[in-house]
């Protein structure tokens, strides 16, 4: 059986986030394989073989940009699109994303309709499903 491209593995280590952005994506349909650390990323990269994969930067063992560079240099994984997600927002880090082989960039703190808007985007899906709550862009600074 073949089945549209929908999921997702999100790479993220702080629990908060990752219930919240996994719950998100998960409402929105797709399907969606949790990691908390680089390493545990890059294996699922290779073992579930996601459709895109979500990276946060700050995470244990290998961080973002590492697991990442691993990933876009097996031929086996390279395919797969990864956004790199940052809470450091320093002048430098898109382009240091880029340099690890990251296809997208998007800083922190991010609501959960404006990351389905960019996940969707990624997919080519419209958002019509859903409105991204305005208030949530200017909440308080969500744990990073
Ligand atoms: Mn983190």
């Amino acid at each position: 059986m073949t089945t549209a491209p929908n999921t997702v593995l999100l790479v993220e280590d702080n629990e908060d986030n990752r219930i919240i952005y996994a719950t998100a994506l998960r409402f929105a349909g797709y399907e969606v394989i949790e990691a908390i650390t680089g390493t545990e990323g890059v294996h699922f990269a290779r073992t579930r073989r996601p459709d895109l994969i979500l990276m946060d930067i700050s995470v244990p063992e290998l961080d973002g940009w590492e697991a990442t560079a691993i990933i876009k240099a097996d031929p086996e994984t390279k395919h797969i699109p990864v956004v790199a997600v940052t809470a450091h927002a320093l002048p430098g880090d898109e382009a240091r994303s880029r340099a690890a082989g990251c296809d997208g960039y998007l800083a922190k703190p991010i609501a959960p309709g404006k990351l389905l808007v960019e996940v969707d985007r990624w997919f080519g899906r419209t958002t019509s499903s859903y409105t991204p709550a305005r208030s949530q862009d200017s909440s308080t600074n969500p744990p990073r």
